[in-house]
């Protein structure tokens, strides 16, 4: 690639809307050719936002429904982990630091958000440097670092454990919820509430993992594509999706080539693997599923923020929120009585509609509008 390439370029070209028409007309075609109704999820909150905000969901066929899944980590993570961080912000020895995404999550009782309020010490960071500072800078205090995401920010998190180590910071800590996206995958081709027909493969989660991590679920018959997060990406991947679907050929495609290799970024997963190892994780919405979270591994136990005392209460769910659901593709946000009527992005129920990647948000964000008005 030259110093001087041309993104402004690049960015046209993945919105052109000429392209954008021609993909459209392919999926149309395709669609045609299938004759029964087709489901694709995507799992990434980010490719829920641009579906979202590009209307494509109302551009597809009668027959093909995009449903989105348990892609923005914050909504997936459960309500009786959200409680263990209030409990440890409650403690007169710990400073919580965490990305801002977390504040307004609701916990059993009340948020992250309104016990800084209250007088705890919660701290909202830009990166895990602002939390490694506030450990040197607070010597006396022990510094819990709210580890949630997907491969894709799992290796910072690694990275600042390194440091720490490197540093001997003995007051940095961190409470681990990352959760990974193929076992997730593979949950949900054996729920039965919902059948999915392919997936649009997250385009940052794959950078760190590659592509070759799907190869199981299209082994197990369910096509995949990896795709990018313009318009034209996604579309690109409804088509693949589709032409698999035609051709009975379930496989993994890799369309998000100019990030995305086959076996990802092994540098990262080797520091991943240097400080956590695979457990079995629940999942709001989805509940347990085998291996698919990363918890500290024993030599470094003296860093897990999940072994300090707290009082946890007794996990309660938001009363009529129906997050659960539509982590798992059962219903859109709209089947939610709660949807726009007591819940909206100021006055949260559920995380799906306070997190900026949720798909609650997404759907009050950009398609809430649009729902009264006859398909174009
Ligand atoms: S609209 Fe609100 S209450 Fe309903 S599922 Fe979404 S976040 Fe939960």
């Amino acid at each position: 690639m030259s110093d001087s390439m041309d993104f402004s370029a690049l960015r046209r070209g993945l919105e052109d809307p000429a392209a954008g028409g021609a993909m459209l007309k392919r999926i149309e075609e395709l669609a045609a050719t299938i004759e029964r109704p087709v489901t694709l999820m995507e799992v990434c909150g980010t490719h829920t936002h641009s579906i979202a905000a590009a209307g494509l969901r109302r551009l597809m066929p009668s027959n093909v429904r995009l449903v989105s899944g348990p892609g923005c980590p914050v909504c997936v993570t459960p309500i009786g982990w959200v409680d263990r961080a209030m409990a440890l912000a409650a403690r007169e020895d710990v400073i919580v630091t965490t990305f801002g995404d977390m504040m307004r999550v609701p916990a059993s009782h009340g948020t992250l958000e309104e016990s800084r309020a209250e007088g705890a010490d919660v701290r909202i960071c830009y990166s895990t440097r602002d939390a490694l500072q506030i450990a040197r800078d607070n010597p006396e205090k022990k510094v819990v670092f709210l580890a949630v995401g997907f491969e894709t920010t799992a290796p910072t998190i690694a990275a600042a454990l390194e440091e720490a180590e490197r540093e001997n910071l003995p007051n940095f800590l961190v409470l681990a919820g990352h959760k990974t996206i193929p076992e997730a995958l593979e949950a949900l081709m054996d729920n039965n509430d919902v059948k999915l027909d392919g997936l649009l493969c997250p385009g940052h989660v794959s950078v760190i993992i590659g592509s070759d991590a799907y190869a199981p679920v299209a082994t197990a018959g369910l096509p995949c594509s990896v795709v990018g997060f313009a318009p034209n990406d996604v579309l690109a991947g409804v088509a693949e999706l589709l032409a698999q679907l035609a051709n009975d050929k379930p496989a993994v495609s890799n369309l998000y080539g100019r990030v995305v290799q086959p076996d990802g970024n092994p540098a990262a997963r080797a520091l991943l693997d240097k400080f956590f190892v695979q457990t079995d994780s629940d999942w709001r919405g989805l509940g347990i599923i085998p291996r698919s979270g990363l918890e500290l591994k024993v030599e470094f136990a003296h860093r897990n923020a999940a072994l300090l005392e707290v009082d946890l209460p007794v996990a309660r769910e938001p009363k009529g929120c129906r997050c659960g659901e539509v982590l798992q593709g059962t219903i859109d946000p709209p089947e939610c009585p709660l949807f726009g009527n007591g819940c909206d992005p100021e006055h949260a129920v559920g995380a799906c509609m306070v997190s900026s990647e949720g798909t609650c948000a997404a759907w009050h964000r950009h398609e809430r509008l649009a729902l009264s008005s006859p398909k174009s």
